[in-house]
């Protein structure tokens, strides 16, 4: 197969500071500087404190893209994921993470507002574009699911009567999720109903630090068949898969104080995050022989991510933070967990 040019990449999202923060007296610590740096400064115990100011306070970190507060809902688009639609409709796989505490806009990231759609809207849109466009458009089929990985169990968020779901390999040797709700429309108003709705069924806790944090990852499947005439006029069916994950919060659970189920929440959490920085960091290794062993079997979610993780396929991780000077320690172990994952 043809050389790709890059297996994954890593942006920041760094959003506005918000009225709660600044009430509190928040100041931004976070800032990006030209088009791939951001900058976090230490806001330190005792802003007085001269012996600690002439010490460094500030970290860089580099990553493919930064954002800040004012890039729009189709610059995020744009420099992430446009360019994986084309590859989806040829048959490849690919990933989108949103990655981050709550309250740092992953959900606002990926499913946006009505007005303000995110990237599930956009990149259904121009997938369902693309394939209207091309000549073989009519032998093109996409579909749609939603579901959410809670305590290492799945459930359909399009149909949550449905109960828990079970992962299944098929002959080829392929993920599929048995039962799961498949919906094909290309209508945006419906599509953005459809996961409006499916959003607000996610599993969401109150923790110590925040209100309302969504304990579990949603992960929205987009599917694209295509029927193709091979050389010998016999019929292919090529697959291309699309997942476009809104991660569960990433605050640590010793950081949330937490005890008992959110305690349980919070190691499967922690785990499954873990795996899935060790498979995004192997699968990014310089040289990528793709020798370095990779454990899928680590956690749910990166079983479901197996297809899409390994082989030619491309990963995007967005991670998120408030640039809020009271949510520092927060937006350093992001930063550091977001530029492990990154290709260097
Ligand atoms: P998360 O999903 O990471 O917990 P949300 O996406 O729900 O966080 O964001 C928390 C709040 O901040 C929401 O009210 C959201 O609308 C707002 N918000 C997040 N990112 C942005 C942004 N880039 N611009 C404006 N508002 C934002
Ligand atoms: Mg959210």
């Amino acid at each position: 197969s043809a050389p790709r040019t890059q297996q994954s990449s890593v942006a920041l999202r760094i959003r506005p500071l918000n009225d709660t923060e600044l009430e509190e007296g928040a100041t931004a610590i976070a800032h990006k500087v030209g088009d791939q740096m951001a900058v976090l400064m230490d806001p330190g115990e005792d802003p007085e404190d001269t012996l600690r100011a002439h010490r460094s306070r500030e970290k860089a970190f580099i990553f493919d893209t930064v954002f800040d507060q004012h890039a729009s809902q189709e610059d995020v688009y744009r420099a992430t994921t446009q360019q994986l639609v084309e590859g989806v409709i040829s048959g490849y796989n690919a990933t989108v993470f949103a990655y981050g505490p709550s309250g740092a806009g992953k959900t606002h990231t990926m499913l946006g507002t009505d007005t303000e759609p995110g990237i599930y809207l956009r990149t259904l849109a121009d997938l369902f574009q693309a394939i209207e466009e091309s000549r073989d458009g009519a032998d093109c089929r996409v579909s749609m699911s939603y579901l959410e990985i809670y305590n290492e169990v799945i459930r359909d968020l399009l149909n949550p009567a449905s109960g828990f779901l079970e992962l299944r390999e098929d002959s080829r040797g392929s993920i599929q999720i048995a039962g799961i709700t498949e919906v094909s429309t290309s209508h945006a108003q419906e599509i953005m109903q459809l996961l409006t709705k499916g959003t607000r069924q996610r599993t969401q806790e109150p923790t110590a630090t925040h209100p309302t944090s969504s304990r579990s990852h949603a992960v929205l499947q987009v599917t694209v068949r295509q029927r193709r005439r091979g050389t010998d006029l016999a019929e292919e069916v090529h697959v291309g898969r699309l997942f476009l994950v809104d991660l569960a919060g990433s605050e640590r659970a010793s950081q949330t104080q937490n005890q008992g189920k959110r305690m349980k929440e919070g190691a499967h959490i922690n785990r499954s995050l873990l795996a899935l920085g060790n498979c995004i960091n192997a699968l990014s290794e310089k040289g990528s022989s793709r020798t370095q062993y990779v454990n899928f079997r680590d956690s749910k979610l990166t079983r479901l991510l197996k297809d899409a993780l390994g082989g030619n396929s491309r990963t995007v991780m967005i991670a998120h933070i408030s640039p809020a000077s009271t949510s520092f320690e927060e937006s350093r172990t992001t930063l550091l967990y977001a530029y492990r994952a990154k290709n260097i």
